[in-house]
């Protein structure tokens, strides 16, 4: 980054990282690898995995590898993948400090929507995607975002339930509706995914366990649509890039 630096580096000279703006302002430093496990890794990987192993190790903080598998119809889980991505992860030398699987944390994730809800920080929208997208483009807030926390708390028992279905009703996070980055603007946090078959948390349960086995035999329900032979189960509600941290 430094000019001073490019003009004393020589071919062989060792390369570090460029140092992140604002470092000053946080306590502490913590990166996350985030993979989908529905199948290993690839090259295009590799990239995030050694920033955010690197740069946590250089300012000493924490590097979290976290498995994102809450979406059971896009990018469906593999049990075998996860092992797999952990093995990888370890052979590029970059030891991770923490991991976490989402769908263990499900039933977290729901406690912070309600809280969310119940206290305004978002809301239910039940905009068709093209209409949400062209109001937010310009800037405007959509019309359900200005309803009551109990409006949208109401609706939200709804999407856990299944009454609301698949593709009828998002939960967004209140944001600036101006902000710069158009796909940061009241972003999605969870959706009704239309696979209700059983509750979230046994159908969670279901996978946590699974997921756990250590004779490597994942033995599962059948009935119900509560998971399938590779370990699936299917979350009434899919969660989307949230950090509970
Ligand atoms: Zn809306």
């Amino acid at each position: 980054m430094s000019s001073q630096k490019g003009a004393t580096a020589g071919p062989t000279d060792a390369k570090v990282l460029a140092p992140l703006p604002n470092v000053d302002k946080y306590s502490q430093i913590v990166t996350r690898f985030a993979p989908n496990p529905d199948f290993v890794l690839h090259i295009g990987s590799l990239r995030a995995v050694f920033l955010s192993h690197d740069y946590a190790r250089m300012y000493k903080g924490k590097f979290i590898l976290r498995f994102e598998d809450t979406d059971p119809r896009l990018k469906r889980s593999v049990i075998e993948y996860y092992g797999q991505i952990e093995k990888d992860v370890k052979w590029l030398g970059c030891q991770w400090d923490e991991e976490y699987i989402m769908s263990d944390r499900v039933p977290i994730y729901y406690e912070y929507a309600e809280k969310a809800l119940g206290q305004g920080f978002a809301f239910v929208c039940t905009c068709e995607p093209d209409q949400f997208k062209a109001i937010i483009e310009s800037g405007r807030a959509c019309p359900h975002r200005s309803k009551s926390p109990a409006e949208s708390l109401a609706q939200w028992h709804k999407m856990l339930s299944g009454e609301l279905k698949e593709g009828e009703a998002v939960v967004r996070v209140k944001t600036e509706t101006t902000h710069p980055n158009p796909a940061v603007r009241d972003w999605p946090a969870f959706r009704s995914s239309g696979r209700v078959q059983v509750s979230g948390l046994a159908s969670v349960q279901l996978l946590s366990r699974g997921r756990r086995s250590s004779d490597g035999c994942y033995s599962y329900h059948s009935g119900k649509g509560a998971s399938d032979q590779r370990g699936q189960a299917d979350l009434p509600l899919q969660a989307h890039g949230l950090v509970v941290s």
